[in-house]
């Protein structure tokens, strides 16, 4: 099953100011780059007053502070995933988001920005994010009115809130961050993704491919009475439409047993 995934990056305009490079506890940008993730990890954890929250989502502002809870934050949106699929032809928003955050931080030109994607694709690769990252900078979504950073007032994230009751707790190393109770068991690991994955079972041999293909375990099976274990479906709350399965079906007949189908 997938997990959600944090990362930190210290940025400054003085390459003096970063003399540290763990964790960071009281982040002043947070991007968010699926929306599903608000309903089960608290990304504004370490906060303060007029931080910024930059989330990937088509939603609209009221929506996402009914997710967010009551806050003091600077929220900005930019639906990153359409204007990826768009550009690139592939929900790849990391680009995406970087751009919008120029904008909202400041931090970097879009220059600069061109300047490093160049470093690492060539071609129409690096054009085609070049102009992704256009694109977001001129699209994202600031809601008013915009508040003054407030550090002092942050409270620092804590981590390393393990609770030993929680299953598969003793299998984590004491200090981990472990958000949901259960464990990514009960975290909607699929939400994210934006295939669904059909299962045809009168297309399907029993080869077992897609069992084995599946990185996050979602392939259900069962066992008959005849001992065997059967691909009887999909986990669709832990897919996170990869389509690897669907890469490796070979089906029966020629005709395949599993389809992505693009949500609405
Ligand atoms: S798309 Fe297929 S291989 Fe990928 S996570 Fe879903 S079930 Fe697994
Ligand atoms: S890869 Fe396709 S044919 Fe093979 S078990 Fe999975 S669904 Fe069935």
């Amino acid at each position: 099953m997938g997990a959600p995934t944090e990362s930190y990056v210290k940025l400054s305009k003085e390459e003096s100011m970063i003399l540290s490079n763990e964790q960071v506890y009281v982040p002043e940008y947070v991007c968010v780059l699926d929306d599903t993730l608000l309903r089960d990890v608290c990304v504004t954890s370490g906060t303060g007053p007029g931080a910024w929250v930059l989330i990937n989502s088509n939603k609209s502002f009221e929506e996402l502070n009914d997710l967010l809870g009551p806050n003091e934050l600077n929220l900005a949106k930019i639906d990153a995933t359409s204007l990826a699929m768009d550009i690139l032809g592939r929900p790849i928003t990391n680009t995406a988001i970087v751009g919008a955050l120029a904008k909202i931080s400041g931090l970097y030109t879009l220059d600069q920005l061109a300047a490093a994607l160049k470093l690492q694709f060539k071609g129409a690769i690096a054009d085609k994010n070049i102009e992704l990252i256009n694109q977001t900078f001129q699209e994202v979504e600031i809601q008013e009115p915009v508040r003054d950073y407030d550090r002092e007032k942050a409270e620092k994230l804590v981590w390393g809130h393990l609770e030993p009751q929680y299953i598969g707790a003793e299998d984590v190393p004491i200090g981990a961050p472990w958000y949901t109770p259960g464990g990514s068991e009960k975290v909607n690991t699929g939400g994210w993704g934006i295939y669904r994955i059909e299962f045809y079972p009168e297309h399907c041999s029993q080869c077992q491919n897609c069992y084995f293909a599946c990185p996050d375990m979602c392939i259900v099976r069962e066992k008959r009475e005849d001992g065997l274990w059967y691909v009887t479906g999909t986990d669709d709350f832990h897919c996170k439409g990869c389509r690897l399965c669907v890469e490796v079906c070979p089906g029966k007949k020629g005709v395949i047993a599993r389809k992505a189908i693009l949500k609405e």
